[in-house]
């Protein structure tokens, strides 16, 4: 005990000021136990301990905090209800009978005599090593007195083994350390032993402990990264996504939006700061807001969310975004098409509705002013002068290219849009052939190109729609003709198909090639294009369309069939396709649907070429 400090009367508020400072400093103490002096936690106990008793010592004088007989004395006068447990412990462990902090006591010293408590002295000479251990590191400003059974050398009349017949009843009040601490103390008579076995039972709880902690908390864990992981990836999907960002509080007012987002919702942030969202929001906009904006703090957060905007703009923009899941449910991407692209397809599809009516329209009139003009050219109307007739020659050839145009176009867009129809049936390629060398046979002499037809008499039949393949082998052979110079040849031939394997669909391939010019290497990925035209020297008489082998091959693949080109510059080219034989089973059974359009860029092209039927090389 602190002889200097006086008995000093207790008074209420002095009493609440002890009770605290007895507190701070038995939290203090009890963290001491569990973490190392260096701890925040425990840093922070003790410095709230040192708080209340400068401040307590300061205004009172010395403070002594003792145990006596299992009371709590301060100042040497009992403190009833004040004893803490931990205090008691530590006292009882150090074999300290009290404390004293004298005014002016610093922080650095409270935390020395903490040190000195966990480092426990368990030998006879405690007070003597107590107090050099406060003494050399300069602790003043608080002192120890030994306990009063080693004092007096006489452990039996200590506390610990004075007779406390109900000792066992209070140990469920008591906190798990001082708790195993009275247990301890009971079960180990030997200091020193009861020292050992005590840091080594407290050491094995802390071990134990923490690894329940971490048992218990593992799945959480999981739970949190596995939350964290879906929060992740659906806000980078949002951002990936949106170019703007507007930041709202949990009333759904604006604090923050980037110019992205001003421009959405059409006005800029000082406007629209501080008032809702929703207000003065875009005729066609829609927007989606969580139905809760506060945070969830504990239980479920509210699932339902705020829609506005007119039906009509909420329609077209649900119709034209999907959110895209994997499995489990979760939200993994988003799906969006600009309602603008809906509306363009609609406009393609009314166009080539325009196209195909127009062009049909076309036709009937073309027919009869190419009627009307070679009634004029053969004088059946009466004589005309030969500038005249020179005049509407040019007419005729004029209406015979758009003729030809629009019969290209129309066979197109009907093939784009699915709708072109071959009948395929057995069919004899030598009649096909003939067919064609005929009716191409005047216009090659003319030009003094030989044609020749070279499929034997006993070819296998093919299956294919006749009509169709004689306007495949037009265009190819057509084509041959126009661009090889007069003494050239143009052969139409064929080879037969391989053995038939089973389950094989054998098909036979068909060859158009000539002596002409060739087609460059780099043209040739190109050459089936629409519109596309190498630009090898045309005939005047009979101007292209750039759709002949756009429309050959869509009636090859029609065939099931497939078109290539090989060719040599300075030396010709072969156009060859591919046509299935007529097997009794593809007789008996057909094949499938016509092969699927391609694309739809087909229509831009026919708009712009109709725009200029007789522009570039056009007129002659
Ligand atoms: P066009 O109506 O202009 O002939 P096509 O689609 O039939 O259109 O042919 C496209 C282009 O391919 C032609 O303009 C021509 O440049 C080239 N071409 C086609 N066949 C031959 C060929 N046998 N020899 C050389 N060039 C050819």
């Amino acid at each position: 005990m602190n002889p200097s400090a006086p008995a000093k009367a207790l008074t209420a508020e002095r009493r609440d000021e002890l009770l605290e400072s007895i507190k701070e400093t038995g939290r203090a103490l009890g963290r001491t136990t569990l973490y190392s002096i260096e701890h925040p936690s425990v840093q922070g106990a003790v410095a709230a301990a040192h708080g209340r008793i400068a401040a307590y010592t300061r205004k009172y004088g010395d403070l002594t905090l003792g145990v006596l007989d299992g009371q709590f004395l301060v100042d040497g006068i009992p403190l009833k209800g004040a004893l803490s447990d931990t205090f008691r412990a530590a006292f009882d462990r150090t074999h300290l009978e009290s404390v004293s902090f004298h005014p002016g006591v610093e922080l650095s010293e409270i935390e020395t005599l903490y040190r000195l408590f966990v480092h426990k002295p368990d030998t006879e000479s405690d007070y003597e090593w107590a107090k050099a251990f406060l003494s050399e590191r300069g602790a003043r400003r608080v002192s120890v007195n030994t306990t009063f059974y080693r004092r007096d050398g006489d452990e039996a009349k200590g506390p610990a083994e004075a007779p406390e017949e109900d000792w066992t009843r209070r140990l469920g009040d008591l906190p798990i350390e001082t708790l195993l601490f009275e247990i301890v103390k009971r079960a180990v008579p030997d200091p020193a032993d009861r020292k050992r076995v005590f840091d080594l039972v407290m050491a094995k709880l802390k071990a134990e402990i923490e690894a329940k902690v971490e048992e218990a908390t593992l799945g959480i864990r999981r739970e949190k990264e596995i939350v964290e992981g879906d929060k992740a990836r659906t806000e980078a999907v949002i951002a990936g996504v949106a170019g703007g960002e507007v930041v709202v509080d949990e009333n759904g007012k604006v604090l923050l939006m980037n110019p992205a987002a001003e421009r959405i919702v059409g006005g800029p942030l000082k406007e629209k700061a501080g008032g809702p969202l929703s207000a003065g929001f875009p005729e066609d906009g829609m927007l989606a807001l969580a139905g809760n904006l506060a945070p969830a703090v504990a239980g479920p957060a509210d699932a339902g969310v705020t829609v506005k905007g007119r039906s009509e703009a909420q329609e077209s923009l649900k119709a034209a975004t999907a959110v895209v899941r994997n499995p489990d449910g979760k939200v993994v991407g988003l799906l969006a098409v600009p309602p603008d692209a809906a509306k363009l397809k609609q406009v393609e599809e009314m166009k080539a509705d325009f196209i195909s009516k127009v062009s049909h329209e076309l036709r009937t009139p073309l027919v009869a002013v190419k009627q009307s003009i070679t009634l004029v050219l053969d004088r059946t109307a009466g004589a005309i002068s030969q500038k005249q007739a020179d005049l509407l020659s040019i007419a005729r050839r004029n209406i015979e290219r758009l003729t030809r145009l629009v019969n290209d176009v129309l066979d197109l867009s009907k093939a784009e849009a699915g709708a072109m129809r071959v009948s395929l049936r057995e069919t004899g390629l030598p009649e096909v052939v003939r067919d064609v060398v005929t009716s191409l046979g005047p216009w090659a002499e003319n030009r003094r190109v030989s044609l020749a037809g070279e499929v034997p008499e006993d070819f296998p039949k093919v299956f294919a729609d006749p009509d169709r393949l004689v306007q495949i082998l037009t265009n190819l052979a057509g084509n041959a003709i126009k661009f090889t110079p007069a003494g050239g040849r143009v052969t139409i031939s064929t080879v037969p198909p391989p053995a038939a394997g089973a389950g094989n669909r054998p098909s036979v391939k068909v060859l158009v090639s000539d002596t002409g010019p060739g087609i460059p290497k780099e043209e040739l990925p190109r050459i089936f294009d629409k519109f596309h035209q190498v630009g090898v020297k045309e005939p005047a008489d009979v101007k292209g369309t750039g759709l002949g082998l756009t429309i050959a091959r869509q009636l090859v693949e029609l065939h099931k069939g497939r078109i290539g080109v090989e060719s040599v510059p300075g030396q010709g080219t072969t156009f060859h396709f591919t046509l299935l034989a007529a097997t009794p089973e593809l007789l008996s059974q057909g094949i499938e649907t016509p092969a699927v359009p391609r694309g739809g860029r087909i229509r831009g092209w026919i708009l712009r070429s109709l725009a200029r039927p007789f522009g570039g090389k056009s007129a002659d």
